[in-house]
């Protein structure tokens, strides 16, 4: 959610801070802007929309070696030029991620002091603050009037700063949202993640929460409370990639179709002892707390685990986790899973877990995130780097991950055949032709999943790829649930999708199917192959046979054919697959 980039040193910086961007774009966005110093001018300049109308705007022959840039996900405010970020006031420039949570009482207060503001944002607010407080304390240094604003400053946020008298530095400061100093040659850069430059430096400070950086031509210096501090430079491993579509016309076809090549990788990391997991055979109760499509995978876990273990397990959405009574001890053991590690919500769970006195474990996709810094363990889902929105192949490495903590019960090696068998089966899932039923389904308004027990939760992910690239209203029921008020919205060429993967609610599922039937439902079923003896073909319009295989691969085959369908539908319908709208990759804010 939201890109920051920033770039000191001698290299011309436009292109720099505009490579950055395109880098994070992935992380959703609905406008751009950038900040530089040309002859001692702080020149502006922003758009609306893609960061291609930013750059025809730009004028790359004014030379400058200094600059701010940012890619808006709005959350204060329409999106508008006037909106978007930088924001100048008086000699200050700041480029923001995050929420000021009391900008109201703060623009009140500077209102009265004198200041007009000209945007519904909260980061014009910041910017005033920080202004104020440097033209009425001339005796300060910027890096303590910025520990001033922090003080006052209250939600989250990682801002860049510019000054106009101090054109030789950028100051940055940062507060439950992600911030990175990278180091090269002679030259700094400022990212929202490591990935905006990858290929200009591996060496990182990662900034922590409440610290302020001062990085000049030739120095970096990192504070908290106004005090100097030492700070650690990491270096990326080579694992981290950056990201390109290959031949596909999409990241989100790309990222689906890694998933087979991705599972031999994960059965060599897991099957063959390079991973370790951790034991959670010690806790009393076990939490897992996610958002989104993680979410989803989380409730698999908890199916699988509950299954196969001993243990009771309770899925939640984190941003309700946080306000609800939890009965947090120390024989919690809280699962986050997250796939860019930096889930406001499911951080903010953490922290507050870790406080209580439970043991928190991290199902991480991106390497050193604040989760993943913050957690007591962390398995890493090596999925690789995820670009579109819609999240496959990062779902498909935690419902893995989680499986495998499910099988550290059983004879894990006894499975080790059906997951080498997996590739193969999902390969079979992408030669299937979708396009009738996509046909069926892209103009339609209303589409409904069906399922039970973990066929239910496969659904609720299913839906929801549909919703996030296709814009059509789809919801996913449990199978037996219909009779219960749902099926009122049933009518002619109603279409509903059915998963059965389990024989022993096969034909309940089915009697289900034909209900929706005998009311005109466009029905598309897809069902393990053998699970029942002959299905009446009169029960549904097209049939998707799912490879045979076991309880803990199933959850990976079934969402495959799900992924598909939301990606031809959306294609079909010609919508921006890999960034739709009004959606961030990584949700950042509350
Ligand atoms: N709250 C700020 C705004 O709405 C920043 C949003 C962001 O993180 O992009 O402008």
């Amino acid at each position: 959610m939201c890109g920051i980039v920033g770039y000191i040193g001698k290299r011309q910086v436009l292109p720099i801070l505009i490579k950055g961007l395109k880098r994070l774009e992935y992380r959703g966005y609905d406008s751009a802007g950038v900040a530089f110093f040309h002859q001692e001018e702080i020149k502006l300049q922003k758009s609306v929309g893609r960061i291609q109308e930013l750059e025809k705007k730009l004028d790359y022959s004014l030379s400058s070696h200094i600059g701010i840039g940012h890619t808006r996900w709005a959350t204060h405010g329409k999106v508008t030029i006037m909106n978007s970020h930088p924001h100048q006031i008086g000699k200050i420039t700041i480029v923001h991620n995050g929420i000021i949570e009391n900008y109201l009482t703060l623009k009140k207060e500077l209102e009265s002091k004198g200041y007009l503001f000209q945007t519904e944002t909260d980061t014009e607010v910041a910017c005033a603050l920080i202004d104020w407080i440097k033209k009425n304390n001339s005796s300060l240094k910027m890096v303590d009037v910025l520990n001033e604003a922090m003080k006052k400053l209250k939600g989250s946020y990682a801002i860049v700063v510019m000054v106009q008298d101090e054109q030789d530095k950028l100051y940055v400061m940062k507060k439950e949202s992600p911030l990175v100093i990278g180091i090269g040659k002679e030259e700094y850069f400022v990212a929202s993640d490591f990935s905006a430059y990858l290929d200009d430096t591996k060496d990182y400070i990662i900034l922590e929460d409440n610290e302020i950086g001062v990085t000049s031509m030739d120095n970096v210096s990192i504070y908290q409370n106004g005090i100097l501090k030492d700070y650690v430079v990491k270096t990326l491993n080579e694992e981290v990639e950056i990201a390109t579509k290959g031949e596909q016309e999409h990241y989100m076809m790309k990222e689906i179709k890694e998933q087979s090549q991705l599972i031999q990788k994960w059965n060599t990391l897991y099957f063959d002892q390079k991973e370790k997991l951790p034991d959670i055979t010690s806790y009393q109760r076990i939490h897992i707390v996610a958002c989104g499509t993680a979410y989803h995978a989380g409730l698999i876990g908890k199916y699988l685990l509950e299954k196969n273990t001993d243990f009771e397990v309770n899925v939640y959405v984190a941003s309700e986790y946080r306000y609800q009574k939890n009965f947090l001890d120390k024989n919690t053991l809280v699962i986050a899973i997250s796939q860019s590690g930096e889930t406001a919500d499911t951080l903010a769970c953490v922290k507050m877990a870790k406080e209580k006195g439970a043991t928190t474990l991290g199902i991480i996709n991106v390497y050193n995130s604040s989760i993943a810094r913050v957690v007591d363990f962390v398995i890493y889902t090596h999925a690789g780097c995820e670009v579109a929105v819609a999240s496959t192949k990062a779902y498909t490495s935690q419902v893995y991950v989680l499986g495998l903590l499910a099988l550290e019960y059983q004879s894990k090696k006894e499975k080790k055949n059906t997951y080498q068998e997996l590739p193969v089966k999902i390969n079979k899932l992408m030669e299937y032709d979708y396009s009738t039923i996509v046909k069926h389904l892209y103009q339609k308004k209303d589409i409904f999943y069906l399922g039970r027990n973990i066929d239910y939760v496969s659904m609720l992910e299913g839906s929801l790829k549909l919703k996030e690239i296709t814009y059509i209203h789809s919801e996913s029921f449990p199978a037996g649930e219909l009779k219960h008020g749902p099926i009122s919205l049933i009518e002619e060429d109603t279409p509903v999708i059915a998963l059965i993967t389990h024989e022993e609610t096969a034909a309940k599922t089915i009697s289900n199917i034909k209900e929706v039937k005998a009311r005109g439902a466009y029905v598309v079923l897809i069902i393990e192959d053998g699970i029942v003896d002959s299905i009446d073909k009169n029960c549904y319009d097209e049939v998707i046979y799912l490879p045979k295989t076991d309880e803990y691969t199933c959850p990976i085959l079934s969402i495959i054919p799900l992924q598909l369908i939301a990606y031809y539908t959306a294609k079909k319908k010609n919508l921006d697959i890999d960034k739709p709208r009004n959606l961030a990759k990584s949700v950042t804010v509350e």
